[in-house]
């Protein structure tokens, strides 16, 4: 039987994440994916490092600091991973929007990120392509991109580098446990005897924990998302709007009108090729990948609007990605007190690009049992925290076992 260290079960931007800081820091790792590296959601998503997305507390702390890796990032992956630091504006149309957006604000300034609020024409003045129906916007400068494919193979290019072995196109079909601790991990191409296993799953996350007995609150939330053909520089940096943020953290104060029932939010987003990224939904419908008609007009009603330029431009494509949903919005990282060995890295929803890098230093820290090299509180974030968690009811309730729509 093979053994290692450490078999990180995902080839998302997390699992691999994880496995390059392991690698680095000499541990013995073996990635198992089961289709290949960024087959998941990290190759089906948009490509903002935003920070303005975050709730202010423990999730916005996180990406202040995961934010901080990203320089560094770019320097040490054999891979141009598109990183910039080019900002990002929510866009304001109303004024009971502007009122909620100022307090946001305000409590982002407090916890360190730079933010402000810009009225219609300082707005315009960094897009010229907004419309004038705009009542104003945000604007950080702390925002960023990323390629979120190249990212994800820049990790698994690195982890490689410093040993790390890969078995791709192989599912974990069981996980077995000697004494209450991991001993060896089953997969369609032989077992692996290991002592740590990190669940790096995404979406799929919650199948991984029934082989060890534990029930993990993980959804999928769809997004569906539009490309253009490449054009001219027309979007600079990350856009969202005031609804992105409400479909995000309190969907139920949208309304009851299509693109409400739809979660939809604008984010926008130009491609280094010139592709600009129109999205998106945030809707609850299992497992279902598919994209849809319905969504993707209302989308372009929405987007259309704050940017009527995008009329006279092609699609060329749509895709959709099922981000990993907890009850609390927050990933699942850590330690998983029943199971010696046994460790949580998933459940990023729409931020799991933003917070790879982090993740991949806390699980690091973690699993070597080094002293953090980071202030997070991990207890805050682990599996322990919904024990009084009705999650069959969450499920049910997030339609999980998922009529398609
Ligand atoms: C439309 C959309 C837009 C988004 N935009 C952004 C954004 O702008 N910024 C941002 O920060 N985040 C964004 N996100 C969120 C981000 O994409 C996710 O949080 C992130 O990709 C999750 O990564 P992951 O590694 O946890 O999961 P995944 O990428 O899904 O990886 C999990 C992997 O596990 C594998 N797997 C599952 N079961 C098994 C098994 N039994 N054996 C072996 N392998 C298995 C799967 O094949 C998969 O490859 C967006 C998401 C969506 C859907």
């Amino acid at each position: 039987m093979q053994s290692t260290d450490v078999v990180v079960i995902g080839g998302g931007v997390i699992g691999c994440s994880v496995a390059y800081q392991l690698a680095k820091k000499g541990v013995s790792v073996t990635l198992i994916e089961e289709n290949d590296i960024a087959s998941g959601t990290s190759g089906a998503c948009d490509k903002a490092v935003l920070l303005q997305s975050k709730n202010p507390g423990l999730h916005l702390k996180m990406a202040l600091e995961g934010v901080k890796l990203f320089p560094d990032l770019r320097k040490e992956l054999d891979m141009d991973i598109e990183y910039k630091n080019d900002g990002g504006m929510i866009v304001i149309y109303t004024e009971e929007q502007w009122k909620v957006m100022e307090q946001f604000v305000q409590r982002q300034n407090k916890l360190g990120l730079e933010v402000q609020l810009l009225d219609r024409d300082r707005a315009r003045e960094r897009q010229p392509a907004f419309s004038k129906d705009i009542i104003g916007s945000t604007y950080s400068p702390m925002d960023g991109e990323v390629n979120p494919i190249y990212l994800t193979l820049g990790f698994f290019r690195g982890a490689k580098k410093y040993g790390a072995k890969a078995i791709l196109g192989t599912k974990v079909k069981d996980i077995k446990l000697e004494k209450g601790r991991v001993h060896s991990v089953i997969t369609g191409s032989g077992n692996i005897l290991t002592r740590h296993v990190v669940n790096a799953c995404g979406v799929y996350a919650p199948f991984i924990g029934t082989m060890v007995g534990l029930d993990i609150p993980i959804i999928p939330r769809r997004g569906q998302i539009i490309v253009t053909e490449p054009v001219a520089s027309l979007i600079h940096g990350d856009v969202n709007c005031a609804r992105y943020i409400t479909a995000k953290f309190r969907p139920e104060l949208l309304g009851n009108d299509e693109a409400s029932r739809l979660g939809i939010g604008l984010s926008l987003g130009q491609t280094k090729n010139g592709n600009i990224l129109i999205g998106g939904t945030r809707e609850f419908v299992g497992y279902h990948k598919h994209t849809t008609h319905r969504a993707l007009r209302a989308v372009l009603k929405h987007a259309t609007n704050l940017v009527p330029a995008l009329k006279d431009i092609s699609i060329i494509r749509s895709f959709a990605g099922l981000r990993p949903y907890t009850p609390d919005g927050l990933p699942i990282l850590g330690k998983v007190r029943q199971i010696e060995g046994f460790y949580m890295a998933a459940g990023h929803e729409g931020d799991g690009i933003a917070l790879s890098a982090i993740t991949g230093k806390l699980l690091c820290d973690v699993i070597t049992d080094n002293k953090m090299t980071i202030d997070i509180d991990m207890n805050k974030l682990s599996l322990e925290r919904f024990e009084e968690e009705d999650i069959d009811g969450f499920r049910k309730s997030h339609n999980c076992y998922g009529d398609a729509v």
